[in-house]
């Protein structure tokens, strides 16, 4: 099939790089020239495993391409994929423009009829307006003749395995009332569709809702597990003795039940604060998800507290090692990362901060680069060197098992505040470290 793809961020190039390795010919189009020249190079902007081997062999073998050029695009395509970002606005809620920008290429350029496809993130009644925009358009060119469906197919990628999400989705929502557009989707995905039938087909509102319910509930669980957390750690209880005590409930499962330094990166906290826009606008008080939110504001806080408290408060003058600043393990991105309120934390505080990532170095230098409070290191090891104490904000494998006698040596004092439980409190007491976790003694 013939496939445009408008947006190459982290859901647009992959959703493009796994239609193409299947046998689809897909064209992304992007506004940015720069990204579009880099991605024709073979170079990936985001970090993302398997991605680049993805994208350069499908490229090469002339499946997929990419262009500034959205006429080109929009001619190529059976099928339009909006996949542009959907930013929180100034009051929380959705800001639509660059979906609504997208609406109206597409309808500019379009000749025959189409299927435009909303893989962004967007509110319950965006499919509604992107409708409206592609039939006003079409009005104004004269083609009123000209027919389109629009469905809802929500993303459930995780950034860190967002190729093999894709390639093996735990569900595909389809979100429409045409049987004809269910009959093209299902071709689409019928690839990713063979060992069981993973196609979910519902109304549009229902699949717009249905991706923010999934990433609210996500938020859920970690705010409510900070929750317990928290309590555990005023109450002389151990989180991760409890953890595994509910988690052995099928109904609550081990899955994402982590207590941390709270949620980051560029959808769980815009996705619950639109909603609770929504919500807003139609009067209904979502009171479950304000909890979930202020619960995750105030986590972020709580690695810098702990400090602050350690050192009698006052941290003018000391130096801190961070482990770890995107906001999750296996991506680049530090986009609402709880690193980032730590370290801002820690500078507001006259510290400065000695930070390691195995990723995410470029990033810190792009938003950080020019304090003269921040070290970039080159290794985790050498983050330590000098150091009053260890922060770890981020749970990449290479901080689970480091060599604690090398950690002891480096630092000023064998000080270890962990935002991510990687350690055991008992241990790291025998090994003669000051350690605090998250929600234990
Ligand atoms: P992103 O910011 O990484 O990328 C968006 C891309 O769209 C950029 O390259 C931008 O230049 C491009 N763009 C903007 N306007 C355009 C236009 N008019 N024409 C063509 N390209 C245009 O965003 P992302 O992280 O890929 O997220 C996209 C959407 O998917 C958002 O709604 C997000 O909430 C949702 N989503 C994201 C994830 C994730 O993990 N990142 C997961 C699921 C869903």
């Amino acid at each position: 099939m013939n496939v445009t793809v408008f947006g190459t961020g982290y859901v647009g190039l992959v959703q493009g790089a796994i239609l193409a390795d299947v046998g689809h010919h897909v064209v992304c189009v992007d506004v940015d020239a720069d990204k579009v020249e880099r991605l024709k190079q073979g170079i990936i902007p985001i970090y993302e495993p398997g991605l680049e081997q993805l994208v350069k062999e499908n490229h090469a073998a002339g499946r997929l391409d990419f262009t500034t050029d959205a006429e080109a695009g929009v001619t190529h395509g059976q099928v339009q994929f909006i996949a542009v970002g959907t930013p929180p606005d100034e009051d929380g809620s959705a800001d639509l423009q660059y979906v609504l920008k997208v609406a109206e290429t597409i309808a500019t350029y379009m000749q025959g009829e189409q299927i435009v496809i909303d893989k962004s993130t967007v509110p319950v009644g965006t499919a509604d307006k992107v409708r409206a925009k592609l039939a006003e358009v079409l009005e104004a060119r004269g083609r009123a003749d000209l027919s389109f469906d629009v469905v809802s197919n929500p993303e459930f990628l995780k950034e860190g395995s967002a190729v093999a999400d894709c390639q093996k989705p735990d569900r595909i929502i389809i979100g429409t009332e045409n049987a004809e557009t269910v009959e093209v989707m299902r071709e689409l995905y019928a690839p990713f569709n063979r060992n069981h039938d993973k196609i979910i087909v519902m109304d549009v509102r229902s699949a717009e809702l249905t991706k923010y319910a999934a990433n609210c509930m996500l938020a859920t669980k970690i705010s409510f597990m900070n929750e317990i957390a928290n309590l555990a750690e005023r109450l002389g209880a151990d989180i991760e003795a409890v953890r595994q005590g509910i988690g052995s409930d099928p109904r609550i499962g081990y899955h994402f039940i982590y207590p941390g330094v709270g949620y980051g990166g560029s959808c769980f906290p815009k996705d619950v604060q639109a909603l609770i826009r929504t919500a807003d606008d139609i009067d209904f008080d979502a009171k479950v998800l304000k909890a979930v939110e202020s619960r995750n504001m105030e986590q972020k806080t709580t690695l810098f507290q702990k400090i602050h408290k350690h050192f009698g408060g006052d941290l003018a003058g000391k130096t801190f090692a961070v482990w770890g600043l995107a906001f999750k393990p296996n991506t680049d991105d530090m986009r609402e990362a709880p690193s980032r309120v730590l370290m801002e934390a820690l500078w507001q505080a006259g510290a400065k901060v000695q930070a390691y990532d195995p990723e995410a170095m470029e990033e810190t230098q792009r938003l950080y680069g020019s304090r003269d409070d921040l070290s970039l290191c080159g290794t985790k090891e050498a983050a330590l060197k000098g150091a009053d104490a260890l922060a770890i904000v981020t749970d990449w494998q290479t901080f689970k098992a480091p060599d604690f006698d090398a950690i002891k040596e480096q630092l000023r004092a064998p000080t270890v505040f962990d935002g991510r439980n990687l350690y055991e409190p008992k241990r790291m007491q025998r090994k003669g470290f000051t350690y605090y976790g998250v929600g234990r003694q």
